[in-house]
């Protein structure tokens, strides 16, 4: 039989916000355990949470750039369940009017059409604290610094059908949310965390089959591996006449497999009611309008201007704004050496390479603009060949040398002055005889090695094209 996987995720983005949601505690992430915290965020009784009205705003610039219906008259609601990263026994969210409501991202389908993903809606809430479990005193200890901080949870649609498509849409949400400056989306700490309803169903079949929920996957990989496993293990149950169970299960990426938590609970689990302690929350057309004004240029609006003003290709473009560190990169760098096709064409070459060999994320990118305009510059110019530059570059990236002085003291500029080059070509010629002659009589691809040579001897500093000149002239 032929199954077809369906799914929808639940992402939750911490919000860039310097103050937490409730309280005028930071949000900064790694400070000691328990030092980001007052009497609102660790929830004692008789304290009143008061709204950071960044919170909203940034509410709303999410819901703008995913194509949502923004909710005039929206308010929180109250959230119950006791669990010890949450003092107040209560979380802040919303359930009746969430935010934002109805957008969509638009992703590539497996036939290379365009899809649109459904956003359900957006709703606003507080973070819980962090519980870390210390294996070596067998005790639990608990830190409220993340406790309070504001969260946006985007819940999709259950529109996804492929691993591929769940990949897509959260490169577009994570761009989306960090051009908006909404969120750094560090994923590795925490910013960006998603959970992925799954459930299978014959291919065909209106119906949706069993859900089950992986949550907190916090790494593409982890997501990739995390449904593939998911999928097959169904999909398996199935086929052995057996059921799905609805349930939470938590993936486990260093094993390579998922296990069941607990069963899954409904929204009347929670006893939502209306939170007492907020008043609702009015936005203005004029605060609407306010925003979508000052809202920063878009990937999709970047990607354009780039193909239409800076003449890149359609392929080029969707790799540089595939991230805020490259688009920074790009732009800073353009502004200082105005040549938009080299500078796309190192970053997507030697700098992204250089960030996967040294396993470097894009946000910690240790290049300057200003020294990657100067290698540039200096191989534009012909001070420098290509191979060279890389190599330069290398050097400014893993050690912080200064391009221009680590040239000039490393004596790597290339010779300019052109009647030293034949003493050097004379030398290598008379020091290969073999293949001189080789070449000599017929054998043209014995070139290649003496011009090696030849190479060698200038230590790359040479033009090859003056080299290959010179070397004809003596030879043919
Ligand atoms: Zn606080």
């Amino acid at each position: 039989m032929e199954w077809e996987i369906v799914m929808g995720l639940e992402v939750h983005t911490e919000l860039a916000t310097k103050t937490k949601i409730f309280c005028g505690c930071s949000t900064e992430f790694g400070g000691e355990p328990n030092t980001h915290v007052c009497e609102i965020c660790s929830g004692l009784p008789g304290t009143l949470p008061l709204l950071n009205q960044r919170v909203v705003e940034f509410a709303v610039r999410t819901g703008l750039a995913t194509n949502c219906e923004i909710t005039r008259k929206n308010k929180f609601d109250r959230k119950n369940y006791f669990y010890p990263d949450l003092p107040k026994a209560y979380q802040i969210s919303q359930l009746y009017l969430p935010v934002c409501r109805n957008g969509w991202l638009e992703v590539t389908d497996k036939d290379g059409n365009p899809k649109k993903i459904g956003i359900h809606e957006i709703h606003m809430e507080e973070d819980a604290g962090k519980l870390i479990h210390d294996e070596f005193e067998a005790c639990t200890l608990v830190d409220y610094n993340r406790c309070g901080v504001p969260l946006l949870e985007i819940v999709s649609e259950p529109d996804f059908r492929s691993a591929d498509e769940v990949i897509q849409y959260l490169e577009k949400l994570r761009a989306v949310l960090q051009f908006t400056g909404v969120s750094d989306c560090k994923m590795q700490e925490g910013s960006l965390r998603a959970d992925v309803n799954l459930s299978v169903r014959p291919k065909g079949q209106a119906e949706f089959g069993t859900r089950t929920e992986m949550k907190n996957l916090n790494s593409f990989r982890a997501i990739q591996r995390a449904i593939a496993y998911e999928a097959e293990r169904q999909i398996e149950l199935l086929e052995d006449g057996e059921k799905i169970v609805q349930e939470t299960r938590r993936w486990d990426d260093n094993k390579g497999y998922s296990y069941a938590m607990r069963s899954k609970e409904d929204a009347q689990d929670y006893k939502y009611f209306p939170e007492p302690d907020l008043p609702p929350i009015e936005i203005s057309e004029e605060t609407i309008e306010k925003i979508r004004a000052e809202m920063p240029e878009l990937p999709e609006q970047k990607k354009r201007r780039y193909t239409e003003e800076l003449g890149l290709s359609a392929y080029d473009t969707s790799i540089l704004t595939s991230d805020k560190a490259y688009v920074s990169l790009f732009e800073e760098t353009l502004a200082l050496c105005d040549s938009p096709k080299d500078v796309a064409n190192w970053i997507m070459g030697e700098v992204m390479k250089l960030l996967n060999d040294t396993a470097t994320l894009p946000e910690n990118m240790p290049l300057a603009p200003k020294d990657l305009a100067a290698v540039i510059h200096m191989v534009k110019a012909g001070k420098i060949n290509r191979g060279t530059g890389k190599n330069v570059l290398e050097k400014v990236f893993t050690e912080g040398v200064d391009p221009e002085k680590y040239v000039a003291d490393n004596n790597l500029a290339q010779i300019t002055d052109l009647s030293a080059l034949r003493p050097v070509i004379e030398e290598v010629i008379a020091a290969n005889e073999k293949s001189v002659s080789e070449y000599k009589s017929g054998k043209t691809q014995a070139m290649g090695y003496i011009m090696g040579q030849a190479m060698r001897a200038l230590k790359g500093k040479a033009p090859a094209q003056e080299v290959q000149k010179l070397l004809h002239e003596i030879l043919d």
